[in-house]
Protein backbone atom coordinates (compact mmCIF):
# COMPACT_ATOMS: atom_id res chain seq x y z
CA UNK A 1 0.00 0.00 0.00
CA UNK A 2 2.75 2.36 -0.33
CA UNK A 3 3.00 2.47 -3.50
CA UNK A 4 1.69 6.17 -3.96
CA UNK A 5 5.00 7.19 -1.87
CA UNK A 6 7.02 5.58 -4.49
CA UNK A 7 4.81 6.91 -7.11
CA UNK A 8 5.39 10.90 -6.02
CA UNK A 9 8.99 9.75 -6.35
CA UNK A 10 9.38 8.41 -9.46
CA UNK A 11 6.91 11.27 -10.90
CA UNK A 12 9.51 14.02 -9.48
CA UNK A 13 12.27 11.84 -10.89
CA UNK A 14 10.35 11.67 -14.19
CA UNK A 15 9.62 15.32 -14.92
CA UNK A 16 13.52 16.18 -13.30
CA UNK A 17 14.55 14.06 -16.08
CA UNK A 18 11.79 15.96 -18.77
CA UNK A 19 12.80 19.30 -17.79
CA UNK A 20 16.71 18.14 -18.26
CA UNK A 21 15.95 16.89 -21.70
CA UNK A 22 14.18 20.47 -22.40
CA UNK A 23 16.66 22.67 -21.26
CA UNK A 24 19.46 20.48 -22.83
CA UNK A 25 17.72 20.15 -26.46
CA UNK A 26 16.63 24.13 -26.10
CA UNK A 27 20.57 24.42 -25.72
CA UNK A 28 21.69 22.57 -28.90
CA UNK A 29 18.77 24.21 -31.11
CA UNK A 30 20.38 27.47 -29.98
CA UNK A 31 23.77 26.27 -31.11
CA UNK A 32 22.59 24.49 -34.49
CA UNK A 33 24.70 26.66 -35.72
CA UNK A 34 27.51 24.41 -35.16
CA UNK A 35 26.07 21.25 -36.35
CA UNK A 36 22.81 20.70 -38.60
CA UNK A 37 22.37 17.72 -36.49
CA UNK A 38 21.94 19.57 -33.53
CA UNK A 39 18.32 20.23 -34.68
CA UNK A 40 17.18 16.97 -35.27
CA UNK A 41 19.15 16.01 -31.76
CA UNK A 42 17.65 18.84 -29.77
CA UNK A 43 13.80 18.50 -31.25
CA UNK A 44 14.26 14.84 -30.34
CA UNK A 45 15.37 15.83 -26.84
CA UNK A 46 12.68 19.03 -26.86
CA UNK A 47 9.46 16.83 -27.76
CA UNK A 48 11.25 13.33 -25.19
CA UNK A 49 11.44 16.32 -22.18
CA UNK A 50 7.85 17.23 -22.70
CA UNK A 51 6.25 14.10 -22.81
CA UNK A 52 8.29 12.95 -19.75
CA UNK A 53 7.25 16.63 -18.28
CA UNK A 54 3.03 16.34 -19.49
CA UNK A 55 2.82 12.73 -18.79
CA UNK A 56 3.20 13.02 -15.23
CA UNK A 57 0.74 15.85 -14.89
CA UNK A 58 -1.44 13.91 -16.09
CA UNK A 59 -1.43 11.68 -13.32
CA UNK A 60 -1.23 14.45 -10.88
CA UNK A 61 -4.28 15.79 -11.85
CA UNK A 62 -6.24 12.27 -11.46
CA UNK A 63 -5.45 12.92 -7.88
CA UNK A 64 -8.27 15.22 -6.45
CA UNK A 65 -5.12 15.95 -3.06
CA UNK A 66 -1.79 14.33 -3.28
CA UNK A 67 -2.55 11.46 -0.60
CA UNK A 68 -0.12 11.81 2.51
CA UNK A 69 0.09 9.60 5.25
CA UNK A 70 -0.81 11.73 8.63
CA UNK A 71 -2.90 9.03 10.43
CA UNK A 72 -1.06 7.44 13.34
CA UNK A 73 -2.37 3.33 13.49
CA UNK A 74 -3.26 2.91 17.26
CA UNK A 75 -1.30 -0.96 17.07
CA UNK A 76 1.02 -0.51 15.50
CA UNK A 77 2.05 3.58 15.03
CA UNK A 78 2.46 3.19 11.53
CA UNK A 79 1.68 6.45 9.58
CA UNK A 80 -1.36 5.96 7.43
CA UNK A 81 -3.70 7.79 4.77
CA UNK A 82 -6.66 9.25 6.13
CA UNK A 83 -9.21 7.95 3.54
CA UNK A 84 -7.43 4.17 4.52
CA UNK A 85 -10.23 1.85 6.15
CA UNK A 86 -7.13 -0.54 7.42
CA UNK A 87 -3.82 0.24 8.89
CA UNK A 88 -1.01 -0.82 6.07
CA UNK A 89 1.01 -2.50 8.48
CA UNK A 90 -0.71 -4.24 10.45
CA UNK A 91 -4.52 -4.18 8.98
CA UNK A 92 -6.05 -2.91 12.88
CA UNK A 93 -9.56 -1.20 11.59
CA UNK A 94 -8.61 2.59 11.71
CA UNK A 95 -12.13 3.83 12.34
CA UNK A 96 -11.70 1.69 15.85
CA UNK A 97 -11.15 3.78 19.02
CA UNK A 98 -8.75 3.05 21.36
CA UNK A 99 -8.87 0.55 23.83
CA UNK A 100 -10.63 2.52 26.97
CA UNK A 101 -8.49 2.76 30.08
CA UNK A 102 -9.98 1.06 32.77
ZN1 LIG B 1 -1.06 -0.72 12.52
Amino acid sequence: MSSAAINREVILTVMGFGVAMILFGVVLLVSWGQNPFYIVAGFFLLVLGMAAFVTPLSIFSRWDSFPVPKVRCRHCATLNYETTARCRNCGANMFERAAPLS
